[in-house]
């Protein structure tokens, strides 16, 4: 089934030839006719699956001509997946005259209000900055007919569903609407049934699943050998471009400053940044002038940064879905990638917990060459055998003798 027998406007068939898309993906092929004949929709696929096409080309479709109010709304959790939606959104509009607006905080009002005052059709926004304009009246929800929810269960996690709400408020009870997320949890059940009329789902692969191309590994290591453990690991892997992902905004700083100093090309994305750092940060590294960005997880979730050779947990995610989008960084388009995540002791249930998310153990492997302090992860049953002393003192570490497994995957050519 090709696009141009899903009901697209000519236009924005255009458009998609001229962004080089040739057939539908499983969620465009499912998603956009419903969407034309106006069912709403809860969708919940892995990201890069090309879910914001299955909402923007039909919403495109719809609106047809510019009015220059908005009658479109999609509702993004973070900056970055804000602009990056908006940047798809004119993409896919190229033929057409409709306009679309990027609204979020962190940035002055000026180039807002003016693109506001101008008209537009479209308005991609972050739920805080959003519901300023209204409250300043420089814009108006009430003539809009599609509504979009985009990763709502981000969104919840970040606490904006009391902002989501008051935004459904503002939109008039006659609309369309639909809400991707890549779980519902009871929060969510509750806005679904108020906001939504009769949804279809439309749930593409399993939920759960991790890219097939993507090798995982687990490196057990003493709290206090971490950063030793991360700068061996980044020496001996061959890596394009690596994400290391860190559970703390001071954390991510921390290990950015760290691997600057060990001469890594480092960018570092989380949320205290000022929006033009984080800017800078993330075109730097999709350019390829940064080869590391040491993120917190607002950089796991639906952003789409190509060729990512490695995914680096610094630290095991809290919460298992973060796993899997963490590591949906990687391993893209059936390109191969690898992930490694580091465990200290505290961590033990936290990759338990993740490895009967995703319905498979991870192998835990020890790093060539690395004088390894005792942990008592090394007790865990796989790694049986006993540790050689080379002469550390009982207490302060015991050293390992390195187990022969090859260490980080791909070999550094040098
Ligand atoms: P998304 O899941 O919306 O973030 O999309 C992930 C990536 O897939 C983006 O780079 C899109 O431009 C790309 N993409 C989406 N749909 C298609 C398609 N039908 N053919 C080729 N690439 C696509």
């Amino acid at each position: 089934m090709s696009f141009s027998s899903l009901g697209l406007s000519d236009n924005i068939l255009k458009g998609i030839r001229a962004m080089g898309y040739e057939d539908p993906t499983p969620i465009q092929l499912r998603g956009i006719p419903l969407f034309l004949e106006g069912r709403d929709l809860i969708g919940s696929a892995q990201t890069g699956t090309g879910k914001t096409a299955a909402f923007g080309l039909p919403i495109l479709t719809k609106l047809d001509k510019p009015q220059k109010n908005p009658r479109a709304l999609i509702v993004e959790p973070t900056r970055e997946l804000a602009s990056q939606v908006e940047t798809a959104f004119r993409d896919f509009s190229r033929y057409s005259d409709l306009r679309t607006t990027v609204i979020y905080g962190g940035v002055k009002y000026g180039k807002q209000n003016d693109e506001l005052e101008r008209g537009t059709d479209i308005i991609v926004a972050t739920p805080g900055r959003l519901l300023d304009h209204v409250s300043q009246k420089n814009l108006t929800l009430k003539n809009i007919e599609y509504l979009v929810l985009d990763e709502a269960d981000r969104m919840l996690d970040m606490g904006f569903m009391p902002d989501v709400k008051r935004i459904i408020q503002h939109c008039p009870e006659k609309r369309h609407t639909s809400l991707f997320s890549a779980t519902i949890p009871p929060v969510i059940e509750t806005i679904i049934q108020w906001a939504m009329t009769d949804p279809e789902t439309v749930e593409i692969g399993m939920r759960r699943s991790v890219a097939e191309t993507v090798s995982h590994a687990v490196y057990p290591v003493a709290f206090d050998q971490k950063n030793d453990l991360v700068l061996a690991l980044l020496d001996k892997v061959d890596y394009d471009s690596v994400i290391v992902f860190c559970r703390t905004k001071m954390g991510a700083d921390r290990l950015g400053s760290l691997l600057k100093r060990e001469n890594h090309s480092v960018a570092i994305l989380h949320s205290d940044r000022t929006q033009s750092e984080r800017e800078r940060s993330l075109e730097g590294f999709r350019d390829g002038k940064y080869k590391v960005l040491v993120a917190t997880d607002i950089a796991s979730r639906g952003l789409d940064v190509a060729n990512v050779s490695h995914v680096v947990n610094f630290d095991v995610p809290q919460h298992p879905e973060d796993y899997v989008h963490r590591i949906g960084r990687t391993g893209r388009a059936a390109a191969s990638g690898d992930a490694f995540t580091m465990m200290i002791a505290e961590d033990r249930q936290h990759m338990e917990a993740i490895e009967r998310f995703i319905g498979k153990k991870i192998n835990r492997e020890k790093m060539e060459g690395f004088d390894y302090k005792y942990t008592s992860l090394f007790d865990d049953g796989k790694h049986a055998s006993p540790p050689r002393f080379r002469g550390g003192s009982v207490g302060r570490g015991y050293s390992f003798g390195m187990s022969s497994r090859k260490g980080g995957g791909r070999r550094k050519r040098r």
